[in-house]
């Protein structure tokens, strides 16, 4: 087999996206599964939408989640670059000329207006849009004098007439489309940029792309890029179009669906872990043979198949990811979750008076069953407010009449403690148990409830030593 190369080939109109981390996941399992490399190209040609630094932010979150181009703008290899599609126009002019040359393209001095007034004439009749091919059979003459008076003009695909462009789709099977069905569609716009379905062809090509994943939404560009690989004579990639990934309503995700954090950025400034989100990402639209779902990204590479890729649309389950993501917690060491969660706390706390200690229990506390870093700050918020607010459950669990007793006899007990350490807390919990003869739920219950105003918690005699003496006996009244 020759080798893999595969893409990522975002346009730099915003920040990577999560349905763009998974592409650029698959591409690059698919290819270290096969040993081969994975390639980040710039599809800049939208100049309008391009957006500041949006290269430089789909680098940086790929190499967040530990994807890391084997060749890219910043990692070039000489034989295929550049990189970046505004730095190739010189090699699409030069098959632009040829494509004319030859006749299988031709300018094309419509106006906007006009095709915007044959657009419409269509749709009222009812007819499929298509170009009308005013342009295609002009003379060598006629164009000499447009391009003389200085008309602008675009170039166009002469699109061959009764052909059928047929292709094995590597997640959809055989795939076919009419030739008939596609207009005359633009390959170098008036400003002369190639469109996207053009300049891909001819990068995919010169930079020896074998394979390439991508969205759904491509699938009927397809038929367009295989007419210029055929144009060429060069042989076109294999395909695998991707399906959706879906909301939990299973609604296609919009820019606008604020249901799902849609970028990875998000993800990692509220502290999850790149490698969870590998993993996770990993499972969006793959499957395993077996039942394993967490997979370490050596693992991943050597599973990867992309026969396993579904067919239908990937449901991005929010509760799996947090299930992913307290798996990589746990296997952390504290000292890596004290150093996630720290920021967070800062941002939320006044910690000045506490020690490093303190905080390392704190998380300590926490650790096992946290999903990702900023969730400490709710987890934790008891530790640092003055006020307990009872929920009804609590408060009306509080309304026992032996709990006042248990309380008293449980202060009592805190009070003689020279050292307020875990351990001599627990004794006191035990001690309460048989003096106040209250046991199991009645006995924790209680305790939880008046110290730390939350009916389910981490370790009592743990919460109890963070919160200091002080605090404790003033909220056992
Ligand atoms: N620039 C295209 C996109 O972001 C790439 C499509 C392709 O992979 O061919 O969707």
């Amino acid at each position: 087999m020759e080798k893999v190369r595969v893409r990522y080939a975002p346009s730099p109109t915003g920040h990577l996206h999560i349905g763009g981390a998974r592409t650029a996941l698959f591409n690059y399992l698919f290819a270290k599964h096969h040993g081969g490399d994975f390639i980040f190209r710039l599809e800049d040609t939208d100049i309008e939408r391009n957006i500041e630094g949006g290269e430089a932010s789909q680098l940086e979150n790929l190499a967040w989640l530990g994807i890391i181009p084997d060749e890219s703008p910043l990692n070039p290899k000489p034989e295929y670059a550049p990189y970046r599609q505004m730095e190739r126009l010189d090699i699409y002019r030069k098959y632009t000329q040829e494509l004319l040359d030859r006749g299988l393209a031709y300018k094309c001095f419509c106006t906007p207006e006009e095709l915007d007034a044959e657009h419409e004439r269509q749709v009222e009749a009812g007819v499929a849009p298509m170009y009308n091919r005013k342009c295609r059979d002009l003379t060598a003459e006629e164009v000499a004098a447009k391009e003389a008076a200085g008309i602008p003009y675009t170039i166009r695909l002469r699109v061959p007439a009764n052909k059928t462009y047929e292709f094995d789709d590597m997640i959809r099977g055989h795939v076919s489309f009419e030739s008939n069905d596609i207009g005359d569609w633009v390959i170098v716009k008036a400003n002369g940029i190639p469109t996207y379905n053009y300049a891909v062809v001819i990068d995919d090509h010169t930079m020896e792309i074998t394979h390439v994943f991508r969205g759904e939404e491509h699938l009927s560009n397809t038929p367009k890029q295989m007419m210029v690989f055929e144009m060429l004579g060069w042989k076109a990639p294999t395909y695998g179009h991707m399906t959706l990934i879906v909301n939990e309503q299973r609604k296609k995700l919009s820019k606008r669906d604020e249901s799902i954090m849609q970028f990875v950025s998000q993800y990692k400034e509220e502290g999850y872990l790149p490698d969870a989100m590998f993993n996770f990402m990993a499972l969006l639209g793959w499957s395993p043979e077996g039942e394993q779902e967490i997979f370490t990204k050596e693992e991943l590479i050597k599973e990867f198949s992309e026969t396993r890729l579904s067919k239908s649309p990937s449901m991005f389950d929010k509760d799996k990811l947090t299930w992913v993501n307290n798996r990589y917690i746990k296997e952390r060491s504290l000292e890596d979750v004290v150093a996630l969660c720290r920021p967070f706390l800062e941002e939320a706390y006044d910690l000045s008076s506490k020690s490093e200690q303190w905080i390392n229990d704190l998380v300590a506390t926490y650790h096992d069953q946290l999903s990702y870093g900023k969730e400490i700050v709710s987890l934790v918020d008891l530790f640092f407010t003055d006020e307990l607010n009872l929920d009804e459950e609590a408060k009306e669990f509080m309304k026992d009449e032996t709990i006042p007793n248990t309380l008293k006899v449980f202060k009592a007990q805190l009070e003689n403690l020279e050292e307020f350490t875990k351990e001599n807390i627990q004794a006191c919990i035990k001690a309460t148990q048989k003096e106040a003869k209250a046991k199991g739920k009645m006995l924790y219950m209680p305790l939880r409830i008046a110290t730390t105003g939350i009916m389910h918690g981490p370790d009592l005699a743990s919460s109890i030593c963070l919160l200091g003496k002080e605090k404790v006996l003033s909220r056992l009244g």
